[in-house]
């Protein structure tokens, strides 16, 4: 069952046509990768999706659990359960991971925060992305990985549906990777599905059951890696262009 329609989406911005014409299809329940060069469209594609492009400054439509969905802002896609970390992490460096977990979203009791509660919460959530810190510390003192994770367990602190992660392991390590797909494959076994934008060939074929590849703002090719396998050659022209392809 498909979860996720975009269909013809375009975007433009002054001088640049970031998107044309790009088609994407994720099924409910899989690890779909997004591939492409530097410049394809990636990161625009799924700013369109979480709204941090508005419905009306793109042409083309976007289908979500089957209806069509317009949404006017970031918090509107998040109330649709779809979350997306950027490439460059929002957090605030000087303050807590309970606090970043729940930055404008505290729980509250009699009007003011309950921290006590936001500790609790937190300490669950971080559970659930592996997160082994006091909920005290200060983001600035933890590295990148870590950082990465808080990321996550704020996505489910908005119970995700669908994750977006644009190339999260980019600045991780080879164990804070491996920690990330770990947890992605535990996410889908929970039934989220995740979108993870990714060049890394080794990654993909490792978690993901689909790829769409992306080049000069247009769709080239979804191939199905559950069924067919990774074929890097096939995937790698698709990214650079080398070669045409028959759809
Ligand atoms: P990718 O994530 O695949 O590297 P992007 O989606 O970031 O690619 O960018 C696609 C194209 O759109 C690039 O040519 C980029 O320079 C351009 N672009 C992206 N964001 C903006 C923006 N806010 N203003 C102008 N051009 C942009
Ligand atoms: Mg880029
Ligand atoms: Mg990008």
């Amino acid at each position: 069952p498909v979860l996720l329609e975009m269909r013809a989406i375009t975007k433009e911005f002054p001088g640049v046509k970031a998107l044309s014409d790009v088609n994407l299809v994720v099924r409910r329940g899989e690890i779909h990768a997004i591939a492409g060069e530097n410049g394809a469209g990636k990161s625009t594609l799924m700013k369109v999706l979480s709204g941090v492009y508005p419905y009306g400054s793109y042409s083309g439509e976007i289908r979500y659990h089957g209806s069509e969905s317009r949404f006017s802002d970031i918090r509107a896609s998040e109330q649709a359960g779809i979350v997306i970390i950027h490439q460059e992490l929002a957090l605030v460096p000087g303050m807590s991971i309970t606090e970043n977990i729940f930055l404008g979203n505290e729980p509250r009791r009699g009007g003011a925060i309950d921290w006590k509660s936001a500790n609790r919460q937190a300490l669950e959530l971080m559970a659930r992305v592996g997160l082994r810190e006091d909920p005290d510390t200060l983001i600035k003192d933890i590295g990148v990985g870590k950082q990465q994770l808080v990321e996550i367990a704020k996505a489910f602190a908005k119970d995700v549906k669908l994750l977006i992660l644009d190339e999260p392991t980019a600045a991780l390590n080879e164990s804070d990777s491996q920690h990330l797909l770990d947890l992605l494959r535990g996410f889908k076994q929970r039934g989220i599905t995740s979108i993870i934008i990714s060049h890394k060939l080794n990654e993909i074929a490792e978690v993901a059951d689909s790829i769409t590849i992306l080049r000069d703002g247009k769709t080239i090719e979804t191939l199905d890696i559950k069924a067919d396998g990774v074929d890097e050659d096939r995937i790698v022209r698709g990214m650079v262009g080398r070669e045409l392809h028959s759809r």
